[in-house]
């Protein structure tokens, strides 16, 4: 199969967690039942991380090339709307900050909106950014709906992710594939078998002893990468300088006011870490993500503990990595898609949008007439970038910060960080430029929300801006205000959008 010209008749899915079963949903829908076979292998005794909860605005897209219904799929894995992040504690204790899906403001004669709010805000005259972006303003508000066909309105740009339960989803995928012909076989991989000629996979061997034979395999075992790592030894490259947290613990709750449903994730910064809170139908998803050398586990389960609003409905589920990425997500006829692939860590939920990216890029490069080493290498290539730019991105929240009250915040002050992410950060407090590459996953806005958030101060903000006086600035920005707050006030509360919309 090392040649050209060797159609790839059968696929083989390692792992049933949701990379598994995201990548049978969309083999199977794009490839159809005419191409040959997909099969997929899971363990019921191994389980599954059973989290990845939040997630980014990209999904609605994933959704609508397997064409999904959105509101039986929110109903069916209990899920919620999500309008952004907020941040709390991470600038310093007390502080907080709002990461929202969508634009602050709009931008005037070609110049970003942030460089009149800046020049305002150095006069000391306007309210937060965050007043000027309709998605954190409705989240603070708790309102949701999506978006109207409204013209110039901002309720036409609503942009929305969701929040939603990873087992039910991960089911929820199951039904969609099987149903479209994916085979589903339950059974612990105990063995991988290489073919000798040229090192390829040949079949993997099940505990019951079934050997199952494929063309390509993707292996979606989680963090152990059973095929990429532990049979093609195909090595990995280590984050953790950068980014500490190696650790987590996560235990769900019933929620205390189940009618304010926040359409919104929570990271509270921690003195190691930070821990999550994300809303769902039918309970809270809590988490704290650690660092194991500053923090143990029992004091990690005891700080979530007392931040949960009620009595755990579980025992702590822990999970360890290491935060890196494979040399090579795609070696040979295996593709690495998911947590085998590679851990940035959670806090911007980047990994199920990173498993639908695998996919994307693999059925762009994927290998009908057989395996070509090109394909091979720019998949990887594309992988590496993608990857280090969301890196630098989560390494940002870390590295500004006014906290020191810890010696894990004191690593994290003192930590060297990416050329990159140097230069944008220098960029940005200088002017108030940022500058970011087209195939970055995170856009202006992003980087806008966690640069402010995270308390830089630029020194400048463009200087065409000076062309309009300050009265006029100031019209403007009341202006853009004005039709936030009036936009936000039409939209209904999320609990009774989602009772109407996405309830059985
Ligand atoms: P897993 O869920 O571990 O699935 C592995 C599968 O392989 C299982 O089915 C298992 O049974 C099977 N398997 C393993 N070994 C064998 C074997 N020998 N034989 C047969 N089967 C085997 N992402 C987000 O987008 N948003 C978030 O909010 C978010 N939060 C996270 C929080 C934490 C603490 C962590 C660790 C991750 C988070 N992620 C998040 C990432 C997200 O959870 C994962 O990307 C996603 O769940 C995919 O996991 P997976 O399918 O790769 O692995």
């Amino acid at each position: 199969m090392s040649a050209k010209n060797n159609h790839i008749k059968k696929i083989v899915i390692v792992g049933g967690g949701t990379a598994g079963w995201m990548t049978a949903a969309t083999l199977a829908k794009v490839l159809g039942q005419n191409y040959g076979e997909i099969q997929l292998i899971e363990s019921d005794a191994i389980g599954t991380v059973s989290v990845g909860e939040a997630t980014i605005p990209q999904i609605t897209l994933f959704n609508r090339i397997l064409g999904i219904d959105e509101n039986d799929f929110i109903k069916k894995t209990k899920g919620t709307f999500k309008l952004g992040i907020e941040f709390i504690d991470w600038t310093k204790k007390g502080g907080g900050y709002m990461h929202p899906f969508g634009n602050h403001g709009k931008g005037m004669d070609a110049i970003q909106f942030h460089h009149y709010w800046l020049k305002m805000n150095q006069l000391g005259a306007v309210p937060d950014l965050e007043a000027y972006s309709l998605a954190a303003v409705a989240a603070r508000q708790g309102r949701f709906m999506r978006p109207q066909n409204m013209g110039n309105s901002p309720l036409s740009e609503i942009n929305y992710a969701f929040h939603f339960d990873a087992t039910l989803y991960a089911d929820y995928l199951r039904d969609y594939s099987t149903a479209r012909g994916v085979k589903r076989t339950e059974g612990k991989v105990v063995d991988v078998l290489l073919r000798n000629s040229d090192g390829f996979i040949d079949s993997i061997k099940l505990e019951s002893g079934e050997r199952i034979e494929g063309d390509l395999f993707v292996d979606c075992t989680g963090f152990k990468g059973l095929l990429i790592e532990g049979a093609l030894k195909t090595g990995f490259i280590d984050w953790s300088d950068e980014l500490p947290c190696d650790s987590a613990v996560a235990m769900p709750c019933m929620a205390k006011e189940p009618e304010n449903l926040k359409p919104f994730t929570q990271s509270t910064a921690q003195k190691v870490g930070w821990t999550w809170r994300i809303p769902l139908q039918h309970r809270i998803g809590n988490g704290y993500v650690y660092s194991s050398k500053y923090l143990s586990d029992d004091e990690a389960v005891s700080i979530l503990t007392k931040q949960m609003e009620n009595e755990p409905l579980s025992k702590p589920n822990f999970l360890r990595w290491k935060t890196g990425m494979r040399k090579q997500g795609w070696n040979k006829n295996c593709i690495a898609i998911g947590l085998s692939a590679g851990f940035v860590e959670p806090l911007e939920s980047t990994g199920l949008h990173l498993i639908q990216s695998a996919i994307a890029k693999l059925m762009g490069l994927f290998p009908h007439q057989g395996f070509d080493q090109i394909d091979i290498d720019t998949y990887n290539q594309q992988s590496k970038s993608e990857l280090e730019y969301i890196k630098d991105f989560i390494v940002l929240h870390y590295k500004v910060t006014d906290r020191d009250d810890s010696e894990f915040w004191r690593f994290c002050r003192d930590m060297k960080v990416s050329d990159r992410l140097q230069a944008k950060i220098a960029l940005y407090q200088s002017n108030g430029r940022i500058y970011r590459e087209n195939v970055e996953l995170f856009n202006e806005t992003s980087w806008l929300a966690v640069m402010h958030g995270q308390g830089l101060q630029p020194k400048g903000y463009h200087p065409l801006v000076d062309v309009l006086d300050e009265d006029e600035i100031q019209r403007r920005l009341d202006h853009i205000k004005s039709v936030i707050d009036k936009s936000a006030e039409t939209m209904p509360l999320h609990k009774d959008y989602i009772t109407k919309n996405c309830q059985e």
